[in-house]
């Protein structure tokens, strides 16, 4: 039985001055940056929305199936075991940074306890925390593969260790403890390992500390964050250092020969350059990604200018040349790299589900520093295709990697690139890191600055925050991501002053006629950026209304994207549409199907039998079916003269795939004949 299943059962305790009822980001010193984040708990989703009903999915499926296996793989045993001082008496189970597992969905439950936990979650949470405090050693130190498998490897292998990544991991959750004022399990705990850092990292050339970088980024957001928290600025200052070194030509990073695989180049840990002298985005995808919120949280908290432009160019980089229409990142299975400039092979599409989280995370921070609207947008991108479909319709069973193109012979014998959401992986870093975001969700939506509120993400829910002269309560309607009417209604203002209420407007939203009213009267509000803007004095009652028209939009890349050119892909609002081969006629084949854009495409509330009630609207379309059974590999014949029939398709969001028996999918599919001569246009 759940306890305290009403959403806002618990209200956040009092601030206490240690950053209580703060979401996941929350910089303090605002030397750079404009946009505040709203707490955590100023925002509430509402049930029967997608977003609402999303984040209940994730308390009541999500986070308990995550509980269970984390149980089940052993990760909760080797803390268990070095706990019990039995740590060398078996093989470590799993990976050697499986703590960071354990450690995310203790953060994930941190959040979700603002809503209340069921008593198994709960449980857990007591239990593993005293689990977590007993294993650490007297020093502050805590990692259970190097504790119990090779205490003599400690901080020796910074290149695989994972050490501080873990310890980053670590310090997240002790951070949304603190701030939800849930269970206050992991605060020593993290005090102790923060001591322990302090004392064996160096802070700068010549303290006589260990001068090195961890060779998986992650402890950087970690260390601001915790900074932000406790005001220790010793941790900025680390987090700092951590920065600086990177790259840095005289800072090794040890292997120890045990745990990975010498092959690698330096570019795939992002140590191959200092960070401010980069301007390509490189390496493994989730490193870089991290790595990059990282380097904004720093420049934003010691008001580096020239860090946070280094980070903007490495943006330009990867989000004009290096990005998935789906948001995704990183087009090399191979070391899970992000590839070339225009690599974005459809089919080879690895897009791993925790770099669209830390894209996510990483566009927040550049949002929060910059105002710029394309960060929203890059969000807006990410979440409501990749993200969302990461993970599956009943919350338990997720991707790891979110290719764009699935074969109909697609072997997934491995956890490579399956043909279907898996209950979990052996590398298990993806299916908690979604929980603690959807825990969380509500902190990314809506901020203020010393004009108003700003509306990111629509959402539907309540908002109760402050504005320039007083408080509000919003209640806030939308149809996104399937429609375009966002409604606003102002519950309670007790505000004299004039202040604006902002709506981010899409990219897709700015190409047809957005109609704004306040109390169902037009009125002219100001496009600044991407937003709409409305400045007044707001009044109890009062209702903004902005509908935009959601048109389907049939894109095409950037002439150098090789792999698609000549393909079509298709998207209406946020979402990007796939065709899956449960849809296609009996006979056709996945890989025949063409599109004929010619012809009008549709949207159609008669979708897929299996999809109802998760999928709102399908798309309609016209197109053919070529015989591409027959003929040699290799010709010199004009593939135009192939045989074709004419062909009904159905597209269905991308991030609803995988539903169904088929499987194999597409998101671009080849343009009928003749549609092909289109001038280059900018990568979509
Ligand atoms: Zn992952």
């Amino acid at each position: 039985m759940e306890r305290g299943s009403n959403p806002a059962s618990r209200a956040l305790p009092e601030a206490s001055g240690r950053g209580v009822g703060d979401g996941p980001v929350q910089p303090t010193g605002m030397a750079i940056g404009c946009l505040h984040p709203l707490g955590l708990g100023e925002i509430v989703l509402a049930e029967g929305h997608e977003l609402g009903d999303w984040q209940r999915r994730n308390s009541t499926k999500t986070l308990p199936h995550c509980v269970d296996r984390v149980v089940a793989s052993g990760a909760v045993r080797n803390l268990e075991r070095v706990a019990q001082g039995r740590g060398g008496e078996v093989p470590h189970e799993g990976w050697h940074f499986s703590d960071s597992d354990v450690y995310k969905v203790l953060e994930a439950a941190a959040w979700d306890g603002v809503r209340g936990l069921s008593a198994e979650v709960e449980g857990f949470v007591e239990e593993t925390a005293a689990v977590v405090a007993r294993a650490q050693r007297p020093d502050g130190y805590l990692n259970s593969w190097f504790q119990g498998q090779h205490p003599e490897l400690v901080w020796k292998d910074l290149r695989w260790g994972h050490e501080l990544y873990c310890a980053g991991h670590l310090l997240q959750a002790a951070t949304a403890e603190q701030r939800t004022g849930s269970h206050p399990g992991l605060a020593d705990v993290a005090e102790r390992l923060v001591g322990h850092l302090l004392a064996t990292f160096s802070l700068e050339d010549g303290d006589g500390r260990l001068v090195g970088v961890c060779g998986h980024p992650e402890v950087e957001t970690a260390l601001v964050e915790y900074y932000r928290l406790t005001g220790d600025v010793r941790l900025l200052a680390l987090a700092k250092r951590q920065v600086d070194l990177r790259g840095r030509a005289d800072v090794a990073l040890p292997a120890s020969g045990l745990l990975g695989d010498a092959r690698f180049p330096l570019s795939y840990f992002l140590h191959h350059l200092p960070v401010r002298e980069r301007t390509s985005a490189t390496g493994h995808a989730v490193r870089e990604l991290y790595l990059q919120a990282g380097v904004v949280d720093v420049a934003v908290e010691t008001a580096d200018l020239e860090l946070l432009a280094a980070s903007e160019a490495i943006w330009d980089d990867l989000f004009g040349t290096k990005t998935y229409l789906t948001g995704g990142h990183g087009s090399r299975h191979r070391d899970e790299s992000i590839g070339d400039a225009y690599e974005l092979p459809s089919d080879r599409a690895y897009a791993e589900t925790c770099a669209a989280i830390a894209s996510f995370q990483w566009n927040w921070r550049l949002l929060l520093a910059t105002g710029r609207a394309r960060y929203g947008e890059e969000m807006e991108r990410v979440f409501w295709n990749t993200i969302a479909g990461a993970i599956s319709r009943e919350g338990t069973e997720f991707f790891y990697s979110n290719t764009l193109h699935l074969r109909t012979s697609h072997d997934s014998a491995d956890e490579d690139s399956p043909r279907r959401r898996l209950p979990w992986y052996g590398c298990a870093c993806c299916p908690p890191n979604l929980a603690r975001l959807m825990a969380s969700i509500q902190g990314y939506l809506v901020t203020r600055d010393a004009s108003g509120l700003q509306v990111h993400l629509p959402f539907s829910g309540t908002v109760s925050t402050e504005v320039p002269g007083g408080n509000v309560d919003l209640a806030v309607r939308t149809g996104h991501p399937w429609e375009g009417t966002t409604d606003i209604e102002v519950t309670r203002c007790s505000s004299g002053e004039r202040w604006d209420l902002s709506l981010h407007l899409p990219e897709w939203a700015r190409r047809g006629a957005t109609r704004v009213t306040v109390n169902e009267e037009p009125v002219e509000a100001s496009l600044e950026g991407s937003y709409v803007r409305v400045a007044k004095h707001w009044r109890t009652g009062d209702h903004l209304q902005v509908s935009d028209s959601v048109p389907i939009r049939v894109l095409r890349s950037h002439w150098r994207v090789d792999a698609v050119r000549d393909c079509l892909a298709v998207q209406r609002g946020p979402l990007v549409y796939c065709v899956e081969a449960d849809d296609l006629e009996e006979g056709v084949a996945l890989e025949d199907v063409v599109l004929d854009a010619t012809r009008p495409l549709e949207p159609t509330v008669v979708v897929p039998e299996d999809l109802q009630g998760y999928v709102k609207l399908a798309i309609s379309a016209s197109g053919e079916s070529v015989d591409g059974s027959a003929g040699p590999l290799y010709d010199d014949k004009d593939a135009g003269q192939m045989r074709t029939e004419p062909l009904v398709l159905t597209f269905v969001p991308y991030f609803a795939r995988g539903h169904r028996p088929e499987a194999a999918m597409r998101v671009w599919v080849p343009a009928r004949q003749g549609q092909s001569e289109t001038h280059p246009t900018e990568l979509v």
